[in-house]
């Protein structure tokens, strides 16, 4: 009989603590308990990655009837339903959140719906008073977005929100430049909304390879995104009150932009001002600022466990914090923010604990995706990051694949390999295009397993696709 309740208790349902709690009870036949405080499936299932996928998806539809005109459809263009897709939508996440309840429950997983904190090495209380023991704690208790530290900050939205909207705002500024301000702006755009984007930046989705970045940035904005660069928000106000009349009305700029200046709107719109000088009312703000380890109030600090810049856990390579019973998983510990990231990490837990097989987690050629429009996929160096650190030879192409150009669009798609001069391993890739999320998760393997530029080039090309540049590159476009 053991001296603890569990031999494991994961605090956090989401798609790091569900996976490693699922594996030490189901395989490795561990008594594990989890609790969850808000719904199973976390931010990925339930205000993430899977809702602003269907998104995305949504978005798609609207460009499809002219594109289909031009190959000879008779189509007419059709008007989108939020309140249609929202209910779909929510039925879908209930649908998931059934499923890792099950999933849960299949694997002898004891689960609480309550919120949990730390008390000791060894126990954890829940909300509802119980307190419970157990030989290891997994904190996996993910991020929250954050807006910046303004005044009347909570006047905009974050991206938690968005799949709450009663109904979609007709002009709608988000402000960032990164994954989510980029993706929302795409989604938005397409589902009708009139979208204005500030970033503080020179350019949007900094740490990505610079030609990507000005080639998304570019389609963008010929798609009718209104992004300003080297901007953002000093000054906000709902319109109507005495601070927002202070601030002057902007009429010019709404007519400059098209923009509708009725105020109609339930929520009310909010007047703001920016760092360019300009004052313009939009229905809604959307604030894509970044996110923040979910470690407040957990107890953790009282146990002499370190919190890093943002308050994230900090943990060594096998994910174990500076108490030995304590693990920290996922977005919590701010290493990379990804789900099937925290999944690794989740996996390399239960390996390391309950197999007693020590697992790092390998964080090196992680590739992702950017569900823009188009997309990018990308994995390894940017061409920045491998010319600082060695001779490279950079091969690249951009052109009008086939489809859009057949039905005179003017999109433009990337493909670029960044090889080592010295051992010719490809040492990042790079797509801009329709589907550089699926592109780029294969050619992932390839980089993963050392591949050379010469292992690209004796794969023979799938043609005709968009793809088969990839591997038919000859020539260097330049040497850095
Ligand atoms: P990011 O950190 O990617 O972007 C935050 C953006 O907000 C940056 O452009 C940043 O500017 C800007 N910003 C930060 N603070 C301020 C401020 N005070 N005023 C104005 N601008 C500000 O965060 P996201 O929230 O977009 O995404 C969080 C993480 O979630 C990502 O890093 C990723 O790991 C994950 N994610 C992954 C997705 C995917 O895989 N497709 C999709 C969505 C999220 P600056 O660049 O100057 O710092």
């Amino acid at each position: 009989m053991s001296e603890f309740d569990y031999d494991l208790f994961v605090i956090g349902g989401g798609s790091g603590g569900v996976r490693a709690a699922r594996v030490a009870a189901g395989e490795a036949g561990a008594k594990v308990a989890l609790a969850e405080e808000d719904r199973y499936g976390g931010t990925c299932v339930i205000r993430g990655c899977v809702p602003k996928k269907l998104m995305v998806f949504a978005s798609e539809y609207r460009d499809m009837p002219t594109a289909a005109r031009a190959y000879g459809w008779d189509i007419p263009d059709g008007t989108f339903s939020w309140d249609a897709f929202r209910a779909k939508l929510n039925a879908e996440l209930d649908r998931l959140e059934g499923v890792y309840r099950k999933l849960l429950a299949g694997s002898g997983v004891e689960t609480f719906d309550a919120r949990a904190t730390v008390k000791d090495a060894h126990t954890v209380v829940l909300s509802t008073g119980e307190e419970k023991t157990a030989k290891h704690i997994l904190v996996a208790t993910g991020g929250r977005p954050v807006r910046p530290d303004m005044p009347n900050a909570h006047l905009g939205m974050v991206s938690d929100d968005i799949f709450h909207l009663e109904k979609l705002p007709q002009r709608v500024l988000i402000i960032g430049g990164g994954y989510i301000a980029c993706e929302f702006a795409g989604i938005l755009h397409g589902l009708g909304c009139e979208v204005t984007q500030f970033y503080r930046g020179a350019q949007i989705l900094r740490g990505f390879d610079e030609e990507a970045r000005g080639l998304i940035a570019d389609a963008m904005k010929d798609r009718g995104i209104d992004l300003h660069t080297g901007t953002t928000i000093v000054e906000m106000h709902c319109v109507g009150t005495p601070e927002a009349d202070a601030m002057g009305e902007a009429p010019v700029e709404n007519a400059q932009y098209g923009l509708k200046t009725d105020k109609a709107d339930a929520n009310g719109p909010v007047r703001v001002k920016a760092t360019n000088g300009t004052i313009r009312d939009f229905d809604a703000v959307f604030f894509a600022t970044g996110r923040r380890p979910n470690t407040d109030g957990l107890g953790l600090e009282a146990l002499g466990i370190e919190l890093g810049r943002n308050g994230a856990v900090e943990v060594d390579e096998y994910s174990q914090t500076k108490v030995p019973s304590i693990y920290a998983i996922g977005d919590v510990t701010d290493r990379v923010n990804l789900t099937p990231v925290a999944i690794r990490e989740g996996m390399a837990f239960v390996n390391t604990v309950f197999h007693g097989n020590p697992t790092p987690v390998d964080h090196d050629l992680i590739p992702s995706a950017v569900f823009t429009q188009p997309e990018l996929g990308t994995v390894g160096l940017t061409e920045e990051e491998a010319a600082e650190q060695e001779e490279i030879e950079v091969y690249a192409t951009s052109f009008r694949p086939m489809q859009t150009a057949f039905a005179d669009g003017s999109g433009r798609v990337m493909m670029k390999l960044i090889v080592s001069k010295a051992n010719r391993t490809v040492l990042g890739c790079h797509i801009v295009a329709p589907g550089a999320g699926e592109m780029i998760q294969l050619a992932g393997i390839a980089v993963k397993m050392g591949a050379t530029k010469e292992d690209f080039d004796r794969t023979v090309a799938v043609h005709p696709t968009m793809s088969e540049e990839i591997v038919t590159m000859r020539n260097p476009t330049r040497t850095v």
